[in-house]
């Protein structure tokens, strides 16, 4: 299979390439040159896998520069039980009917692994198929990149103990939740660098902008990233979308609807990308909360980004954004992978203009590919959160209440509604508390970690004193061996 950007006509390479490279050359985003599908018949083969077979036989087409038998290796030694708490490792559980005479509403639990949200089934693998490519290149990679909480610490537990990749983590010093600060500065790795920055997280952001602005500095020291434009992460999410629809045991053929608590659209594009495979996906709900970008363009036709102090800080602060990067790989599908169209309208957004669908053919395209979305608030967080513990008996987190919301909306007689779960309760108990007047209950192993001794270095908001820092960490570090 090979890559293409969604801006260009140029070849990324394969499989292995992309998962290395970041942004495509010219600004864009790697796709596959096309998306194979499964035909019913194939799809029915797929039914009662087992997690990590299954996401060999739906990953397998888009990475076939890795021997067979290594990439089994790969999702196997992933997608293990003892990392993600389950055997089924994604879980589907009923959460019955929400009101009479509606279908069924399901939770697809997604955050069992190490750090208690679902970018940990995407980003073990990317530390597994990291550490594969690496070695057979004689490479070692510097992961900079900047977190307001869930992507650094999934990113910092993939990649522990991992010999050919450091990271060097930026957050904004006292500004993540008690337990996110926990999780991330409790670790004390070799390889893991957490750096709290005298700033807010766009600082950061900006930072890991200017340090990999300067080609010098990035080359010489192997700066890459783990961000959520990352082709091998959006794959990787696309298998729990079959998981979950082979779990409900529907008869062949029979649609199922999901509802996905959204922000960068990289989690919604993977449900997006199964139903491109063929799989029976109906409604594809995009939630999102007071950041509603995303709710704008699906009720208006209108795609309008949001500059970073016109983003409110919100009780899902995971969906807090004003511009979504994977918005790019739907909208290059939705004009039949056209480089033109997405350059001339990724050209406006640049510019601060807004991308107007409306009255084309590409929004009847948009309103033809299953996807609808919905807004909610803190309020609705709060009471979706104490309704569905009341009902269900089943605590959520505020993220996961966004998406149950706006299923619950759009639910359809007879059809089941499968809501993802993006993350558990323990992960942001002050929201949780303060809907249901009890705090979470928390995996075990977290139990007491916010007294856990703490690492990590305290820089100010400054590219230069940066860049110094990670030339020193390396120099310290004993390098990895050269294959002879
Ligand atoms: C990252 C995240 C999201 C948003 O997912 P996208 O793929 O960026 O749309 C939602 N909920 C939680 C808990 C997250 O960590």
């Amino acid at each position: 299979m090979k890559y293409v950007s969604t801006r260009g006509t140029g070849e990324l390479g394969r499989f292995s390439d992309v998962l290395l490279l970041g942004l495509a050359p010219d600004g864009g985003l790697a796709m596959p040159e096309h998306i194979p599908a499964f035909s019913p018949q194939t799809l029915e083969a797929l039914r009662g896998l087992s997690y990590p077979e299954l996401a060999f036989r739906v990953m397998r087409p888009f990475i076939d520069d890795i021997p067979e038998a290594d990439l089994r290796r790969v999702l196997h030694a992933t997608y293990h039980p003892d990392v993600f708490h389950s055997q089924d490792i994604t879980p589907l559980t009923r959460l019955g009917a929400a009101s009479p005479g509606q279908g069924e509403l399901y939770l697809l639990e997604l955050s069992n692994g190490p750090s208690l949200a679902f970018k940990d089934v995407a980003m073990q693998f990317l530390g597994q198929i990291f550490e594969y490519v690496l070695e057979r290149r004689g490479e070692q990679l510097n992961i900079l990149g900047a977190t307001s909480g869930d992507t650094g610490s999934a990113a910092e537990y993939a990649m522990l103990g991992k010999a050919r990749v450091n990271v060097f983590m930026l957050s904004p010093r006292g500004r993540m939740s008690a337990f996110q600060q926990a999780q991330m500065y409790s670790l004390n790795e070799p390889n893991i660098f957490n750096i709290a920055v005298e700033g807010v997280f766009d600082d950061c952001q900006d930072l890991v902008k200017a340090v990999n602005a300067d080609a010098d500095f990035k080359a010489r020291f192997d700066i890459g990233a783990v961000n959520s434009i990352n082709w091998a992460r959006v794959l990787a999410q696309a298998v729990y979308y079959f998981k979950a629809y082979f779990a409900l045991g529907l008869p062949p053929g029979a649609e199922a609807d999901f509802s996905v608590p959204s922000g960068n659209f990289g989690n919604v594009f993977a449900g997006f990308l199964a139903k491109r495979m063929g799989l029976p996906v109906g409604q594809l709900i995009v939630a999102t909360n007071e950041n509603d970008v995303l709710n704008e363009f699906f009720s208006t036709g209108v795609y309008h980004v949001r500059p970073a102090d016109r983003v409110a800080m919100t009780s899902s602060p995971s969906m807090d954004i004003g511009k979504a990067s994977n918005f790019e790989r739907y909208l290059y599908l939705i004009a039949g992978s056209s480089a033109t169209h997405t350059l001339s309208w990724w050209d406006e957004v640049g510019q601060g203009r807004p991308v107007d669908l409306r009255g084309t053919s590409h929004w009847d395209e948009v309103k033809a590919s299953g996807l609808l979305s919905g807004r909610n608030t803190h309020q609705g967080r709060l009471e979706t959160i104490r309704r569905i513990d009341q009902q269900c008996g089943r605590l959520i987190d505020p993220h996961t209440a966004d998406g149950v919301l706006i299923g619950e909306r759009h639910q359809r007689r007879g059809v089941p509604m499968v809501c993802l779960e993006t993350a558990l309760p323990a992960k942001f108990g002050d929201t949780v508390q303060e809907a249901v007047k009890r705090a979470p209950e928390r995996p075990e192993r977290f139990a007491g970690i916010e007294t856990a001794e703490r690492y990590f270095d305290v820089l100010p908001n400054d590219v230069e004193t940066l860049k110094a820092y990670i030339a020193r960490k390396l120099r310290e570090t004993v390098k990895v061996q050269e294959p002879a």
